[in-house]
């Protein structure tokens, strides 16, 4: 089995705010970043797949096909995005990092039978890096069946 990871990279604004907070709880939960006015990050998504290498085409999964499904279901709609107010995802969910991956792995999934085949490469890691000090793994099909994304900050701040 090979694993293989692709990367793609998105910039987009966002902010974090719990609706049923008074302002006060949500300053006080999320610092700075709950601000309305939002601020930005520069992420990079990292895609994992696992599958056998085709013997005829020496490849586990179509790279170009991989990167084009990663345009279409997250770059042409996070980048260069307010998460928060232009996808709908996060209408009512907060784009916290550990949401965007989850809501990136739901996305992938839904598509990727229909893209790969059942026999295909399967998705099984989505890692998104949205410091140079927080990075945020969700496992996909870890015996746990919800979908927990893992944090893996050194130093993880709701303020960097
Ligand atoms: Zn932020």
């Amino acid at each position: 089995m090979i694993l293989l990871t692709r990367k793609a990279d998105f910039s987009s604004a966002h902010f974090y705010w719990h609706d049923a907070w008074t302002e006060a709880e949500n300053v006080r939960v999320f610092g700075k970043c709950a601000n309305r006015q939002g601020h930005g990050h520069n992420y990079t998504l990292e895609v994992t797949v696992a599958g056998s290498v085709d013997p005829t085409s020496g490849f586990v999964v179509d790279l170009k096909q991989l990167k084009d499904i990663l345009e279409r279901e997250v770059v042409s709609v996070y980048d260069h995005r307010h998460l928060n107010y232009e996808v709908p995802e996060f209408a009512t969910t907060i784009p916290t990092t550990e949401n965007i991956a989850i809501v990136i792995g739901k996305t992938l999934e839904e598509s990727w039978t229909a893209e790969f085949g059942a026999a295909g490469a399967r998705l099984i890691g989505i890692h998104v890096q949205e410091t140079d000090r927080n990075g945020f793994d969700l496992v996909i099909g870890a015996a746990n069946s919800e979908r927990d994304a893992t944090v893996s900050a050194s130093f993880a701040s709701v303020t960097d």
